[in-house]
């Protein structure tokens, strides 16, 4: 069942200090202009993790001024891309020399195990480094047929400075999918991290300094949404706006998008993706590859599994073993080894949840399992599982971003197909079956943005990753993600002398 209270009520302590608290303008570490810092708190326990500069609107001037002179006179944008393909090279070593510091500081600062920390999202945030290295080199234009005797290529440069704001619960992996490409394709960047975990960025964008990234090129701003956050979004020297978080705050900053500059914007947003169970699954598979869709990093995914569609002949089975995988799930200090949950985030998301689970048993739905927190400490949530939640419940509708499975039943395909699109949302989708016809027909019907067939969470650097719908707007990773960051200009020239 789950580890001993004593894990949570006397935390580990990291393996790692924290070095780097202030903002990061123009190559310097920088006290905000107002001299105000905020704490970083421990989820384990609520306690400060440490003191952090507060950056607001003046600060993140600086940094778009900083940002300017560096992509308007500085290197970078200039340089051969084999150079800038090697600052991205040297950074990825240094990941993998500060592996185990980078991971220590993602999890004391987010409370999502070590071990997942350390062995997968540090690997691949120097995954996803090598791989826009790889890029840097191979961004060009075309040579276009035009009609007359024209010379037409298009070039494909730099968009400029790139404001990017990014949430808490992929800190280093978001600063990743935010960066690789911007700088890839040469553009300069001021990035506002999560006000609930400033600290890993910093630390990586230490090193990427120490990787040869000329001074201004990164600008990290640590701070809060509707001032630092809103500084960016609203500012009319930024070009390009790129914005991870919910869909309630990706519609205010499209709007201040809007409202200065009609600079573009890519977002990614919410989601409430269906995993489907096919009435031919294994269900012990399907129950595993389930929970771990929707209980993966506490819940805290935007693509989160966190509607299981399951077929009527499967579903008694797969309640009751869904209902065994999460009381044995190992619940626990983030920094203990085999622990599989650590805490929520915060109290707001905390509480958040427990209000969702009491909904979801106020509306008529099973409650299965948990359903309450796990210690008396911190903001850990027991893994919770719902059964016969009808789609028009709360629960079976809003993103509740923590460790709550909501099972559907359905009878056919027609059917499950309809309510799984029946959401504004569009993230992704998960489908559990061995008939090819079956899986074939969910992959086309599906209104979402990503499709894992007998998977889930496959993250490698090369597959796009967006929404449809209200979930965003844009696909980050792969070749697709280098258009968020280049302008496209066609040059013409004639062939011949003109005629006048
Ligand atoms: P969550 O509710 O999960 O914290 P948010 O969408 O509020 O998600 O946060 C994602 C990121 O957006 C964070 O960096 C946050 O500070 C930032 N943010 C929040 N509000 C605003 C805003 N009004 N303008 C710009 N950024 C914001």
């Amino acid at each position: 069942k789950y580890s001993t209270a004593a894990a949570v009520e006397d935390p580990i302590n990291p393996p790692v200090k924290v070095n780097y608290t202030q903002l990061l303008i123009g190559g310097q570490f920088v006290d905000a202009a107002s001299g105000k810092t905020f704490q970083t708190l421990d989820p384990r326990t609520g306690d400060v993790i440490a003191n952090v500069a507060e950056g607001d609107a003046e600060d993140v001037n600086r940094a778009v001024a900083t940002a300017r002179k560096a992509f308007d006179e500085g290197p970078w944008p200039r340089m051969a891309a084999y150079e800038r393909q090697r600052v991205l090279l040297r950074f990825a070593d240094l990941i993998e020399q500060h592996n185990d510091e980078l991971a220590a500081l993602e999890t004391w600062d987010n409370g999502k195990p070590y071990e997942q920390a350390a062995k997968i999202e540090v690997p691949m945030l120097a995954r996803l480094m090598r791989y826009y290295a790889g890029w840097a080199d191979k961004i060009h234009g075309l040579t276009v047929p035009a009609d007359g005797p024209y010379h037409v290529q298009t070039l494909h440069e730099p968009i400029g400075v790139a404001g990017q704001i990014i949430p808490w619960n992929f800190p280093l992996l978001m600063f990743a999918w935010k960066v690789g490409p911007a700088l890839a394709c040469g553009n300069a960047i001021v990035m506002k991290t999560a006000e609930q975990t400033p600290l890993s960025a910093l630390f990586a964008a230490k090193l990427l300094h120490e990787a040869g990234l000329p001074s201004g090129v990164l600008n990290v701003v640590s701070g809060f949404g509707p001032t630092a956050g809103a500084a960016i979004a609203s500012h009319m020297d930024v070009d390009k706006l790129a914005f991870t978080g919910s869909t309630a705050t990706g519609k205010v900053v499209l709007q201040l998008a809007a409202k200065s500059n009609l600079k573009p914007v890519t977002l990614e947003l919410g989601g409430k993706s269906p995993f489907i169970v096919c009435e031919d699954a294994d269900v012990d598979k399907a129950v595993e590859l389930a929970h771990f869709a929707l209980f993966f990093n506490q819940g805290q995914c935007c693509c989160a599994g966190s509607r299981t569609f399951v077929h009527e002949r499967v579903y008694d089975e797969f309640v009751e073993k869904a209902k065994a995988r999460a009381v044995n799930r190992s619940v626990g200090d983030p920094f203990k080894g085999g622990i599989e949950q650590g805490p929520q985030i915060d109290s707001d998301q905390f509480d958040k949840i427990l209000n969702y689970i009491n909904s979801g048993i106020e509306s008529g739905a099973t409650l299965e399992t948990g359903g309450e927190r796990f210690g008396n400490k911190g903001y850990y949530i027991k893994p919770t599982v719902f059964s016969n939640v009808k789609d028009d419940m709360l629960i079976a509708k809003d993103e509740i971003f923590g460790p709550v499975q909501t099972i559907l039943k359905y009878k056919d395909l027609d059917e499950v197909i309809r309510r799984a699109n029946s959401t504004c949302y569009g993230l992704a989708a998960g489908v559990f079956t061995h008939n090819i016809d079956t899986a074939n027909t969910l992959t086309r019907a599906l209104r979402v943005g990503t499709v894992w067939v007998n998977s889930f969470d496959t993250f490698d650097a090369a597959i796009p990753f967006g929404g449809y719908k209200m979930s965003g707007h844009g696909r980050e990773k792969g070749i697709y993600s280098l258009n968020n960051y280049l302008q496209v200009k066609a040059v013409v020239t004639p062939l011949h002398n003109p005629a006048w």
